[in-house]
């Protein structure tokens, strides 16, 4: 009698959109490891965080076997694909591969990892990963961050996530001196606002400041980075600083 072997479903999104290169490499990449489904926004939906669409309909184009394109966001992805498109729940959700890298303050901000945020409340294993390259790069290569995600992808659907987790996984531009294990860093902004005028004479705003560095920190992902290491942190969802609990508690809002 022939034993059947296991084969793991691996479902694949992001926030750059299904056509990116970050995507197609990373879902051929993750070929190796089960069987593949790519579920992703229909056009680039960076920076949306964890946002949800509730207003209007979403809808989920076949574009090839295994391949929906979505006009949704990152989040929007993953409850389609878990609770809609995929024939069952998936072992592990991946999301990326993201173009430039998701780090310390920034990942609020990321749908990359929000999406990866969103399989773990769905209680799927998940991993974020990106790549520390500049949007403006051309020819970006994705190979080594590829064979990073193959291999954390690997121990996740060998050894499973402790509860309430999910990973980010960043990797530097050339070829990583390794990995270390990371706490979420502290970037440093100058939150400037660029105000311009359009053509028609009106003012307009553009928002995002520069990213002038990061307090080193022991062990932060910022630091990993600007190392030549790859990163790989591992989250959960709750945002309570429990050491202010005490503080707040001495405070007399009670009529
Ligand atoms: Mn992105």
């Amino acid at each position: 009698m022939i034993k059947e072997t296991f084969v793991p479903l691996i479902m694949v999104t992001n926030d750059d959109g299904i056509l990116s290169h970050g995507i197609q490499q990373l879902a051929a990449a993750l070929m190796s490891l089960g069987d593949v489904v790519v579920v992703a926004p229909d056009r680039e939906r960076s920076a949306v965080g964890h946002a949800m669409t509730l207003n209007h309909p979403v809808r989920a184009d076949q574009i090839s076997a295994g391949r929906f394109a979505v006009d949704g966001t990152p989040t929007d992805c993953v409850n389609l694909g878990i609770h809609g498109l995929l024939s069952r729940k998936p072992d592990l959700v991946v999301s990326g591969i993201n173009r430039g890298s998701n780090l310390a303050d920034d990942i609020t901000y990321s749908g990359t990892v929000a999406a990866a945020m969103e399989a773990m409340l769905m209680q799927v294993p998940a991993v974020a990963v990106s790549l520390d390259v500049s949007h403006l790069c051309v020819d970006v290569d994705y190979s080594h961050a590829c064979s990073y995600a193959q291999r954390v992808s690997r121990q996740i659907l060998l050894h499973g996530l402790p509860a309430d987790t999910f990973l980010n996984l960043n990797i530097p531009v050339g070829i990583p001196r390794g990995l270390k294990i990371t706490r979420q860093g502290k970037r440093i902004y100058d939150n400037k606002i660029e105000l311009k005028q359009d053509p028609r004479g009106r003012d307009y705003y553009w928002l995002g400041g520069n990213q002038l560095g990061f307090n080193r920190q022991q062990d932060c992902d910022c630091g990993a980075i600007a190392d030549g290491f790859a990163s790989l942190t591992p989250l959960h969802l709750d945002l309570t600083n429990y050491h202010s609990m005490k503080q707040l508690s001495s405070w007399e809002c009670d009529v």
